[in-house]
């Protein structure tokens, strides 16, 4: 079966806001039971699958906002209910979201405002506990710590589409055997992906060690970790685009793990590193009037994303002014033969939006 076509889509989850009220009513499908509650006392669901010997621990959404990789992850069920090879190798068990609070509430952190991947050792919080918990009894071969990364990184002049790292378990970034097999992972995602339209969006993630961040610690503990950040794509800011990049690379990755084939190390190496090279708005040229004078420069906008009900809204608020030169925008309309604007840019990104009609 070739993982690249996108039929495995749950059509019950879209766009940015996903949280609990949202997966529930699909978890009757599989084996799910409740492990645990929130700080603020909502479930915490894990779902588990297959028969195999080698097992692999996936969590998603400790940071709330953070909801494409789940969106994949039930796409991944889809997928394994009609094929089902992988499940007679492997052992899988899922937790969705951990972060329940954060994602009701669409933040990042949970109800406490602790970024729980800053709590790995202390374990601080209920939702820390719980993962760990899981980790502990379930002691998984491989693990995957899934997230989204925000718009602002690219690869070279690209959007870093997928980001990976195999995370460091020392301050000096060794490669000790636990750490080469998760950059072998790693590589073996990078390489399956290089047939795929985001062969040159994706990055490697900063590798600095922090024992407090979750893959940091679970690698420290001897076990392969490998963190997956879902980014952007060209014109998906709903990421659904980038949700079927991030199932293909689910797909890759179990699969390896399944086969014992791996690309090697080198290739994990050869990947780009991602940097914050990107608004999401540049306005290049503009001409605007201060205290009197004339003047002309590059404007970077950002959004800002907002929940309004049940929908994430996209706020374009004021990020920089002045030579851009050395950043890209998602969106990079040329304003040199536009009248020069006689209002506060900083002050006003929605005016400057709306004189441009965008
Ligand atoms: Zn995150």
């Amino acid at each position: 079966m070739n993982p690249f076509r996108s039929s495995f889509i749950e059509r019950h989850l879209s766009g940015r806001y996903i949280c609990n009220s949202h997966i529930e009513p699909l978890l009757s499908a599989y084996n799910s039971i409740i492990i645990g509650h929130s700080e603020a006392g909502l479930p915490i669901h894990r779902i588990r699958l297959g028969t195999g010997n080698t097992k692999v621990l996936m969590w998603s959404q400790m940071h709330g906002n953070e909801s494409t990789t789940t969106k994949s992850i039930f796409d991944l069920l889809l997928y394994l209910q009609s094929d089902k090879s992988l499940l007679e190798t492997l052992q899988l068990s899922i937790i969705p979201i951990l972060n329940p609070d954060g994602a009701k509430s669409y933040t990042r952190f949970n109800a406490n405002q602790i970024d729980l991947n800053r709590d790995a050792i202390d374990l601080f919080q209920v939702e820390s506990r719980i993962l760990r918990k899981e980790f502990d009894e379930f002691s998984p071969d491989y693990a995957f710590n899934l997230h989204d990364q925000r718009t602002i990184f690219g690869v070279e002049a690209k959007p870093a589409t997928l980001s990976l790292l195999a995370p460091a378990f020392d301050k000096e970034r060794n490669f000790n055997n636990c750490r080469t097999k998760a950059a072998e992972l790693a590589a073996s995602v990078f390489q399956g992906l290089q047939s795929s339209s985001i062969a040159s969006q994706i990055g490697r993630f900063d590798d600095q060690f922090n024992p407090n961040c979750v893959g940091d610690a679970f690698q420290s503990l001897g076990v392969p970790t490998l963190l997956i950040e879902a980014g952007h794509f060209q014109d998906d800011y709903h990421r659904e685009q980038t949700r079927v990049f991030v199932f293909n690379a689910y797909v890759l990755a179990l699969q390896a793990i399944a086969t014992s084939t791996f690309a090697d190390v080198s290739i994990y190496h050869s990947i780009p590193e991602n940097k914050k090279i990107f608004f999401d708005y540049v306005f290049r040229n503009v001409r605007y009037v201060d205290h009197g004078n004339e003047k002309t420069a590059d404007v970077g906008l950002q959004y800002k994303e907002v929940l309004n009900g049940n929908q994430i809204e996209f706020h374009a608020v004021f990020a920089a002014l002045g030579d851009l030169s050395n950043i890209h925008g998602h969106i990079e309309p040329n304003c040199e033969n536009l009248e020069p604007f006689s209002f506060k840019i900083e002050e006003s990104a929605q005016n400057l939006l709306k004189s441009l009609n965008l």
